[in-house]
């Protein structure tokens, strides 16, 4: 039988297809968790070359692994098997003008996020989608995992934010749904099917993005609250009283800024109180006229009557409010260089949040006495990063890692929320899916792979069970 990977070098050339040492970099994911060396790594310049490389290895029987910025964390971007290519799309890198009138713009899949924004500053325009890793992922693996960040409150998940799509199928046929418009009802709605399917169902190559103009106004304020429920409550209050301009609700724990401030020299607290958690709030507006600042000083004043909020500081200065950014963004790496962690990416109706967090902390106590909670994240929708830290001096808690995703994951289904808020399943995730949805959901899902990649051979052993 003719050699595969021939083929594909001669669609490629010698800048698209990488093997050996050159393929290294793609191997592995983020959290160096998944990942077996792949025949190769194809990155594919154009539509066209991924339409060809798509048919060459859907020939050839071969897994296609499509991979953006190797961000995930659910280990979705990377092989499972050695006779899989690893299709990057970061030679894609073309952003088209903005449309102002239209509020789109086109992009390739390869775009970084962080490139995307730099690119609409000067137009007065924003793609409303941050998180920490965006100055690595790319459009395709934010539609791959349906990304949500700190603002997707207000303005939605990935799949409110793409209005067109362009998609290289599994037998690869070209989709081209990129069209600039909001309403299209006209059958199935396939661009919201692609977003979140972790590659499994096709490659996204290019899209159409929604954009909103830049606020020319904000206001933020970093928060000490008396406890979780109280932060629950004031984030109810907020949504009322500063409702379309509230743009961020975040929140972090004590134990998660104690240990960004130890390892992260540069950051600084500037506020004379400490509390078990605390909160950023921001408000934003296209509009000069509306006062953001009033709105938000009269919130503060009745948190602080009601006994919310114990201490709090209005960003005076565009620094001071990327140093009460910075807090909440560093959440990961303080935890990170504290060393051993394990990551849990959980929703819940926003009301639950509090409740969740304390049966949450019982379980594992249960689990693991002592083992440290950071639990940090989206308070606007309910999205907590319930990150777990081993008991103080202790580094060997991964054996138990399973039982404490299983129990966060139960207790999560239980109450209505969800065991993959915005992470996606990947690898890491199809046994608790397994565990935690229905038959019928789970047979939905199924069927729906079936039909679309009849050979699976898009991202084997991601999202859906490999053998159905
Ligand atoms: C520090 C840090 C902070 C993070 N914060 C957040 C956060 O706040 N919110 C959030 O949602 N996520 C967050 N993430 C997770 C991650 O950044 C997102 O999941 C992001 O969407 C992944 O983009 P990527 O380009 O790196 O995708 P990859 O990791 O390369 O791929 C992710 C999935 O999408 C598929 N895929 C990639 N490209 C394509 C394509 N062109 N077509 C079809 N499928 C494709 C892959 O096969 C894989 O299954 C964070 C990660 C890190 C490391």
């Amino acid at each position: 039988m003719a050699d595969p990977t021939v083929a594909l070098q001669e669609i490629l050339g010698p800048k698209g297809w990488l093997t050996g040492v050159d393929a290294l970099p793609y191997q592995r994911d983020w959290l160096d968790r998944y990942g077996v060396a792949p025949l190769g790594v194809a990155r594919p310049a154009s539509t066209a070359e991924v339409a060809a490389v798509v048919t060459a290895c859907s020939e050839a029987g071969l897994a296609v692994v499509p991979q953006g910025g190797n961000t995930g964390l659910c280990g979705g971007a990377v092989a499972g098997q050695p006779n899989a290519v690893i299709v990057s799309l970061s030679r894609m890198t073309a952003i088209g003008k903005p449309d102002a009138d239209s509020g789109s713009i086109l992009v390739e899949a390869g775009v970084v996020l962080a490139a995307l924004h730099e690119a609409l500053e000067p137009h007065g325009l924003m793609f409303p989608m941050h998180l920490g890793a965006e100055g690595s992922a790319r459009i395709g693996g934010l539609i791959g995992t349906n990304a949500g960040g700190s603002q997707a409150f207000r303005y939605g998940m990935m799949q409110d934010l793409v209005l067109g799509l362009e998609v290289v199928t599994p037998d690869g046929a070209v989709w081209d749904g990129l069209r600039a418009v909001q309403k299209d009802n006209a059958g199935y709605q396939l661009r919201k099917l692609f977003c979140g399917a972790e590659g499994t169902l096709g490659i996204v190559t290019r899209a159409v993005l929604r954009l909103y103009p830049t606020p020319r106004q904000q206001a933020s304020a970093l928060l000490v609250m008396a406890d979780f429920a109280a932060a629950v409550s004031f984030g109810a209050f907020l949504r009322a009283e500063a409702g379309e301009f509230l743009s961020g609700l975040e929140f972090f724990s004590d134990i998660g800024l104690t240990l960004a401030l130890k390892h992260l020299p540069d950051l600084a607290y500037q506020l004379d109180t400490r509390g078990d958690v605390y909160l950023l709030v921001e408000l934003a507006s296209g509009s000069t006229r509306i006062p953001l600042d009033e709105i938000l000083s009269s919130a503060l004043e009745w948190g602080m009557e009601q006994g919310h909020v114990i201490d709090g500081a209005v960003a005076t200065s565009g620094a001071q409010r990327a140093q009460f950014w910075r807090l909440r963004e560093e959440q990961p790496e303080g935890q990170r260089l504290e060393g051993a962690q394990l990551k849990h990416d959980i929703s819940v109706p926003p009301g639950a949040i509090a409740s969740f967090i304390e049966a949450g902390a019982g379980l594992c106590g249960d689990i693991l006495p002592g083992v440290r909670i950071n639990p940090f994240g989206h308070l606007g929708d309910g999205n907590i990063h319930y990150n777990l830290s081993p008991p103080e001096g202790r580094t060997d808690f991964e054996g138990k890692a399973a039982e404490f995703a299983a129990a966060l994951a139960a207790l999560a289904t239980k109450i209505g929320g969800s065991f993959a808020a915005e992470h996606g399943l990947g690898r890491a995730k199809i046994a608790m899916a397994e565990q935690n949805r229905s038959f019928v959901e789970r047979d939905l899902m199924a069927r729906l792979k079936q039909a679309l990649d009849p050979l699976r051979t898009m991202n084997p052993g991601v999202l859906v069970q490999t053998a159905q």
